[in-house]
């Protein structure tokens, strides 16, 4: 390994210790980055790696509300600025138990790299909070949103720093927590959040965008590699939030036979092809549980989750598109999905794959297609609602739906010749890191020791 790479390593396992999800993140990057690193001695002196992987800011803050039943509970909240090298820190909001400062760095670390690749002006930003919005009421929701921004009003902006949903963070906090950051600074900024909703500033194609550009990424690494498509082919989906409804939206447009999605109780599966109005109906209006599918469709399955192997991942299929959560596909599901035949795994959530899932698809030559890339148009679109709110007018949903096509028609093409440069084949995972690693670099360098 190069000595400089392996030294930053090092390193950042002792500055980070117990940091499990940043590490694993840190170094999928700096392993893959080595054949750029090599070829560029200089950015040992200049602390490149070790300047890329520092956050540039850590904020936390005590985030109190009253619940129904008048007691006061405190929650934590995160805000983690990584990168404003190539723009304003941007990145999701996200509301679940499990958040810690591991979570939240080792997302914000992503971001800038995927924010990169999509070719717009945005740094890379994380945030968010322990708070479970599950069983919550309304007014519980909205008393903590509005606690929450109280504290993070004080760091965000337009041109500093802009936040946007993620797991737990929906269509509806986006509306609490803007709603709390105009009150405060009295001010019509559209432009410091985004995924807000369309009577007020939010743009058409937001909703569906990381789940639709998922699949178009999938599309063009499926032609590119013997002229594959979407349709005719099984796919599974983990998840049944945001980015996995739209991926199945898409996944059905194009003639794929979605078969199975989950929640983190467990999945159903109907091999006559999921009912999306119906999860839809369930998720999004309900917010119920994934069970519930089976009083409408009494021969599909549920198969509840009993450990970290997620029953999805024993369904055949040709296409498994992972939207839910960090570390979801283990090395045990990897080598099932394999040996029923798996063509591609398409990932819609941040890292989902386990490092040494990701080792075992890559070494059965299985079509990859890595977070950072594939679900990059989700903030994509954010830059073209910020955009939109700059410019205060708004495009049509065709008008939006094209950009976001276009975008990762060059994300995946960015990412094939990176690889191609290398010859590294077709691992997109290397060639994200490396395409959107060199254009850091250059912003770094140019701006100097900052
Ligand atoms: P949502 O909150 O809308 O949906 C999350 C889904 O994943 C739910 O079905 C949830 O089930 C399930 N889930 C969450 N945590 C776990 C867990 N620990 N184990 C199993 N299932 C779990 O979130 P999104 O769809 O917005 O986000 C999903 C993933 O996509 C995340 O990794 C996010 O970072 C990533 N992403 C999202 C983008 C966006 O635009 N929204 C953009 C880019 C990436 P349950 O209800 O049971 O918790």
């Amino acid at each position: 390994m190069n000595k400089y790479i392996e030294k930053v390593l090092n390193d950042v396992k002792t500055n980070n210790y117990g940091e499990n999800e940043y590490l694993q993140a840190v170094e999928e990057v700096l392993l893959t980055i080595e054949p750029v690193v090599k070829k560029h001695p200089e950015y040992e002196k200049i602390a490149l790696l070790e300047r890329m992987i520092e956050p540039e800011r850590i904020i936390t803050f005590r985030v109190p509300y009253i619940n129904d039943n008048g007691k006061a509970i405190v929650h934590r909240g995160y805000r983690v600025q990584f990168s404003s090298l190539i723009g304003p820190y941007k990145g999701g909001l996200r509301f679940h138990p499990s958040v810690n400062q591991s979570i939240m760095k080792f997302l914000g670390f992503e971001q800038i790299f995927k924010n990169a690749l999509t070719g717009l002006p945005i740094g890379g930003g994380k945030g968010g909070s322990d708070f479970d919005p599950k069983d919550k009421s309304e007014g519980e929701i909205m008393r903590f949103c509005q606690s929450f921004m109280t504290e993070l009003q004080r760091h965000i902006g337009k041109d500093i720093d802009v936040p946007a949903g993620d797991i737990g963070v929906g269509e509806r906090e986006i509306g609490y927590l803007f709603g709390q950051y105009k009150r405060i600074k009295d001010v019509y900024e559209g432009g410091v959040i985004t995924g807000k909703g369309l009577s007020y500033g939010g743009s058409l194609v937001r909703k569906e965008a990381t789940g639709f550009g998922l699949i178009y990424f999938m599309r063009e690494m499926l032609k590119y590699n013997g002229n594959q498509s979407l349709k005719g082919k099984t796919v599974t989906i983990s998840g049944a939030g945001n980015v996995a409804i739209y991926a199945c939206q898409k996944a059905k447009e194009y003639g794929a036979n979605v078969v199975a999605m989950s929640d983190s109780n467990g999945c159903v599966y109907d091999p006559e092809g999921i009912d999306l109005a119906l999860i839809k109906q369930i998720k999004e209006q309900k917010r119920g549980r994934i069970y519930e599918y089976l009083e409408m469709h009494h021969k599909a399955e549920y198969i509840e989750s009993i450990n970290e192997d997620s029953p999805i991942w024993e369904i055949k299929t040709d296409i498994a598109l992972p939207c839910a959560t960090q570390n979801e596909l283990t090395l045990n599901s990897a080598k099932k999905l394999v040996e029923n035949g798996l063509i591609a795994v398409g990932e819609g959530a941040n890292m989902p794959c386990t490092k040494e899932a990701t080792e075992y698809f890559l070494s059965n030559n299985i079509l990859l297609a890595p977070a950072k890339a594939a679900n990059a148009g989700g903030v994509a679109t954010s830059a073209i609602e910020m955009s939109q709110n700059s410019m205060r007018y708004y495009m049509n949903f065709e008008e939006v739906d094209n950009m976001l096509n276009n975008i990762m028609v060059n994300i995946f093409n960015s990412c094939k010749t990176a690889a191609d440069e290398y010859n590294l084949g077709n691992n997109y995972i290397a060639g994200a890191n490396i395409a959107s690693f060199t254009k850091l670099a250059k912003a770094m360098e140019a701006q100097g020791i900052v």
